[in-house]
């Protein structure tokens, strides 16, 4: 048996400034796609459950970027193009499975997912099974459910489990492809823009346990939550349960929890701190004996999100605090910076113009003198979530203001976990404060750390503060911007 395997994986801020264009996408083409096996990645995952399954991965191309603004249209075409031409060049195949994000924006196209999926399935027809996978922060349209015949988001947030998830999705596509059956996919829509909520813990928790008891007592070959993603201006923006079944038996279910969670809708509401504010917070858990460092995520700065990753607030907050030696920021996405102290080496003192490059939402850039205590080139390996994943954040530096142990990065990411702070000799384990930018993956890789976490929502492109954002796209009221807001039977998709 023969499963073919490919995606574009990227999540649009429709929000952030500047298209997506293809120098952003890291390609994997063909035979390199093979190497993931050893990744908690859903690539890795698929590669791996073929070989687990005697069946031959046919690898046609992963594209994958940081999370950014809206892709430019002539990208798209190029990438959707060549994969339907490596696909086209490899059938016949007997399963497709792909590899995608499910909040993916192109100039003219609000719905990347549902393109794709559609031109894969116009081209191998309906007698052969198409399943994705998904980050859990898709917005789902019908477009998508219509192409495919299995759709599997990762449960939990942070995604520590796309490996896993994808090992479903082939374990299915070849169960289809043994069987003769297509699956069916049916989507219930909740009109409400979900503030970044984690599932380690709180509300997320408890929805996904009974979204994975509903999963097992009814048998469906799969039932799963969308938490959706609100920092996107379209149309079908909202949260989602989405059922896999045979004939589509799975709307009831995907019906009854889309109920619950739309009664306790109240209790994913967000009470966000001001840097000033989370910096208090933190320093009365220090106080209060907590064990372990506070970790500040500030959640509006997350490059995860779609931001630019180079804000200064939480950091002057923390300086205005007086927090100094024993408090701990990183990183800042700072080229230029890093650059700088490269070339300086370490020991040495510069004059820096530290993050604020971007735009002026993120605060201002911080003019100081540091001291380079270390460097390092930013190659590094996750080790909590995509745990065996490369993660290149180009030239790092620890830098030392004012007392305060300060890293910059030259690529955008977020944190997910300690390494890039390992790399530079430090363990994070000292401080009493750990700052850094990231709304929950940084969990996977900070919960045998952290003491606390407190979440700091600064003027960002991602503060959980939805409601400043314009929305020329919304059809109808929603929640929590909107006391109209009502979730029926029959919502549009
Ligand atoms: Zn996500």
């Amino acid at each position: 048996m023969r499963i073919a395997i490919g995606g574009i994986d990227h999540e649009a801020n429709t929000y952030a400034q500047g298209h997506t264009r293809l120098d952003a996408f890291a390609i994997l083409r063909g035979e390199a796609m093979l190497p993931t096996r050893t990744m908690e990645t859903h690539v890795g995952g698929a590669v791996r459950t073929c070989e687990v399954r005697g069946v031959t991965p046919i690898p046609l191309l992963y594209a994958q970027a940081q999370p950014s603004g809206t892709i430019e249209r002539e990208t798209y075409s190029h990438l959707r193009d060549e994969l339907i031409d490596r696909l086209t060049d490899a059938l016949p195949v007997e399963g497709v499975v792909l590899c995608l994000h499910g909040a993916d924006v192109v100039d003219g196209i609000p719905d990347l997912e549902g393109d794709l999926c559609r031109h894969v399935r116009d081209l191998v027809g309906d007698h052969i099974p198409v399943v994705a996978v998904f980050d859990l922060h898709g917005n789902v349209t019908q477009a998508m459910a219509d192409s495919l015949n299995g759709m599997f988001p990762c449960h939990q947030y942070p995604h520590i489990d796309f490996h896993e998830r994808a090992r479903e999705a082939m374990d299915l596509v070849i169960r289809q492809a043994s069987e003769g059956w297509r699956g069916r996919c049916d989507v219930v829509r909740l009109p409400m823009l979900l503030p970044t909520t984690t599932t380690f813990e709180g509300i997320g928790a408890e929805i996904l346990a009974e979204v994975l008891e509903r999963e097992d007592r009814s048998g469906l070959p799969d039932l799963s939550w969308f938490h959706g993603f609100p920092h996107s201006d379209v149309p079908h923006v909202g949260s989602f349960i989405v059922a896999t079944s045979r004939q589509g038996e799975g709307r009831e279910q995907a019906m009854t929890v889309a109920a619950k969670l739309w009664a306790k809708r109240e209790a994913f509401r967000v009470h966000s701190l001001d840097g000033a504010q989370s910096v208090q917070k933190a320093k009365a858990l220090v106080v209060s004996g907590v064990e372990g460092p506070v970790v500040i995520n500030e959640t509006s700065n997350n490059c995860g999100g779609g931001a630019p990753g180079d804000g200064t607030h939480l950091r002057r907050a923390m300086l205005d605090a007086g927090l100094g030696t024993e408090a701990y920021f990183g990183f800042i996405v700072d080229p230029v910076t890093a650059a700088q102290a490269h070339r300086a080496g370490t020991s040495n003192v510069i004059e820096i113009t530290l993050g604020g490059r971007t735009d002026t939402l993120h605060g201002a850039p911080n003019v100081t003198s540091v001291c380079v205590k270390s460097l390092s080139d930013g190659r590094l390996v996750l080790q909590a979530m995509m745990k065996g994943a490369p993660l290149n954040l180009g030239p790092m530096a620890r830098l030392v203001i004012d007392g305060m142990d300060v890293v910059v990065a030259s690529r955008r990411s977020q944190t997910f976990d300690p390494e890039p702070f390992l790399a530079l000799g430090i363990d994070v384990r000292r401080y009493r404060y750990v700052a850094l930018k990231s709304s929950n993956l940084f969990r996977a890789g900070f919960r045998e750390i952290a003491g606390a976490i407190v979440t700091a929502d600064t003027p960002g492109l991602v503060t959980q503060n939805i409601a400043v954002f314009p929305r020329q796209s919304t059809r109808e009221p929603l929640w929590p911007l909107d006391a109209r807001a009502l979730f029926k039977e029959g919502n549009p998709v």
